[in-house]
């Protein structure tokens, strides 16, 4: 963050733009601007550089290569190069159940990794917990979803396909599969939550439920959390875990499952408090498209260009929900998504959750649609107050600012995480008419295989380099040792996966002691000292350094 400082030269005022910045885990500060001999001069021209900056950092848009890919054909590039598999599938497949292949785990670790690593560690008022995915069966009292979660099945009198209705929506919706009518006579409850028995001999048993969200998990260690952990008001619980839900009518691929993946946190603020310190100009000076409430109401559909500051202004929400859209939208930028596929949509007042207040949803644009990625909303007090009425426990924090006790409030910040995958992919696969292969822009931060070694032919003393190599890259990353078919074949079979680097060994390898790097997106290549070529991947696999600066340009043909 950029701040004003005074100097006294010989007796005279001087005033600089300074900034701080984190590098290699040490806070540095560097000089961006001199501000003239006022300080109002200064807080002017102050102004100024930091808008522009915003304004630049808003307009710096990355350009992205893709190729439109249908769900259906998305779903297909998945199974053929093991990233995802039908549940089940040599039983006819399982109906709203995926399996992750060898490269699709490696992918949504990355994910997951990342999401930890920026919203959890390295954040003093954040701590993870991992719950169990069957619950006590009150919580699903208390939290309101034996009673709420049920939405109606409908059947739709032109396609009749059965569709899940909100029941408060049921006398206007229209069939989600082709805008029909539906026929409201057929309308019936259902509930949502896998039910399970607890316990093996069925006459002792008691009924539960597989947990259909994984925020209750934190509501119910708030206690436990507290106690343990020397955090104080305002702090998060998060959590990265299994949810079900016995979804009606699974589809559009990962998008719609009954088991999927959640990553979330709930955001434990004091509701007379909500001052957040830590929102500064990136937040605010963040631009993104939204579809009001207000636009909605009117029944159009057309997007306002904001920024969370501008957001914040016009009271849509509080700071540390701003806080928190704006983080979410900064880890998705993080990850390699699109800006221009994000939008945010506000929720109507009629279509909040039985427990929220203000709900934003983080929208992005696959080539089938736009759909919902990420939420976040404002649970108010509900829940803990909730699990305070059920289990008789004091639900509360000391909070040492205002010296009292309070049952705080949250901000639930939401990803699916099988949805930001599905993004993840969809925006990276590109068919590219000259290589005539698929080539997957994956950011290489989360490629599945980091780097694949091969050598240019088969010779022993080749071989012998290649496996050193991968010996030495293999503590750090995943990496794969690639020996068979031509060099083109090998090269193509990378690039399909997303692997961004591959390193061939040759003949001057022995030589020189280097090796080629090959650079997947523009299959450029450099040559790099063996000794080297752990910190230059190091920096090219976290975009620290353009690739043609990471080593010597070579233009010998690798065939
Ligand atoms: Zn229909």
């Amino acid at each position: 963050m950029a701040f004003i400082v005074k100097k006294n030269i010989h007796g005279k005022e001087y005033y600089y733009l300074n900034e701080n910045k984190r590098v290699n885990g040490k806070v540095k500060t560097k000089t961006l601007a001199y501000l003239g001999k006022t300080r109002k001069d200064a807080e002017k021209k102050a102004r100024e550089i930091i808008d522009s900056k915003i304004k630049n950092a808003n307009d710096k848009s990355e350009k992205f290569e893709s190729t439109k890919i249908s769900i259906e054909d998305l779903a297909v590039f998945c199974k053929r190069k093991g990233f995802v598999f039908p549940s089940g599938e040599i039983y006819g497949g399982f109906s709203g159940f995926w399996d992750l292949g060898p490269l699709g785990i490696e992918l949504f670790n990355n994910i997951k990794q990342s999401w930890w690593k920026f919203f959890v560690q390295g954040r003093k008022n954040m701590v993870g917990i991992d719950a169990s995915v069957i619950s006590h069966p009150k919580t699903w009292k208390a939290s309101g979803h034996v009673e709420n979660f049920s939405d109606v099945s409908v059947k739709c009198k032109k396609c009749k396909k059965f569709n899940k209705i909100d029941k408060q929506e049921l006398s206007y919706a229209k069939c989600g599969f082709c805008h029909g009518d539906l026929d409201k006579e057929s309308a019936k409850d259902l509930n949502l939550m896998f039910t399970v028995q607890i316990g093996p001999i069925k006459e002792d048993s008691i009924i539960s439920y597989l947990r259909p969200e994984t925020a209750q998990g934190m509501f119910l260690n708030f206690k436990n959390v507290v106690n343990t952990s020397r955090i104080r008001l305002p702090f998060g619980i998060a959590q990265i875990g299994k949810c079900f839900r016995n979804e009606i009518a699974p589809r559009d691929f990962l998008f719609r499952s009954r088991e999927f993946t959640i990553a979330e946190f709930e955001f434990f603020i004091n509701p007379e408090e909500e001052k957040c310190e830590i929102l500064d100009e990136k937040h605010l000076g963040l631009k993104i498209r939204i579809l009001d409430a207000e636009t909605q109401f009117m029944k159009k559909k057309d997007l306002k260009e904001i920024t969370i500051g501008k957001m914040l202004e016009e009271k849509k929400l509080g700071e540390w929900h701003a806080y928190w859209l704006a983080e979410q939208i900064l880890w998705l930028k993080n990850l390699g998504l699109d800006m221009n596929r994000i939008k945010i949509r506000e929720h109507m007042k009629d279509e909040l959750s039985h427990y929220s207040s203000a709900t934003f949803d983080v929208d992005y644009e696959y080539s089938f649609g736009s759909k919902e990625i990420a939420g976040n909303s404002n649970r108010g007090v509900y829940d803990l107050n909730q699990h305070i009425k059920e289990s008789g426990e004091k639900l509360e924090i000391f909070d040492e600012k205002t010296q009292k006790s309070v049952v705080p409030k949250v901000i639930e910040p939401t990803f699916g995480m099988e949805r930001i995958f599905l993004a993840v992919l969809s925006q990276a696969y590109f068919y590219d008419e000259k290589r005539q292969n698929i080539v997957l822009k994956i950011n290489p931060k989360l490629s599945p295989i980091k780097a694949s070694i091969f050598p240019i032919v088969k010779k022993p003393e080749f071989e012998k380099i290649a496996k050193d190599v991968f010996d030495l890259l293999k503590e750090e990353w995943n990496v794969s040792h690639d020996k068979s078919g031509s060099i083109g074949r090998r090269y193509a079979r990378n690039d399909e996966i997303g692997t961004p680097f591959c390193i061939t060994i040759d003949e001057d390898s022995s030589k020189n002691k280097d090796v080629t790097i090959r650079e997947r997106d523009t299959t450029k290549q450099i040559r790099v000292k063996i000794s080297q070529l752990k910190d230059v991947l190091k920096k090219l696999i976290s975009q620290e350094i353009r690739f043609e600066k990471a080593g010597k340009i070579f233009k010998g043909k690798i065939s």
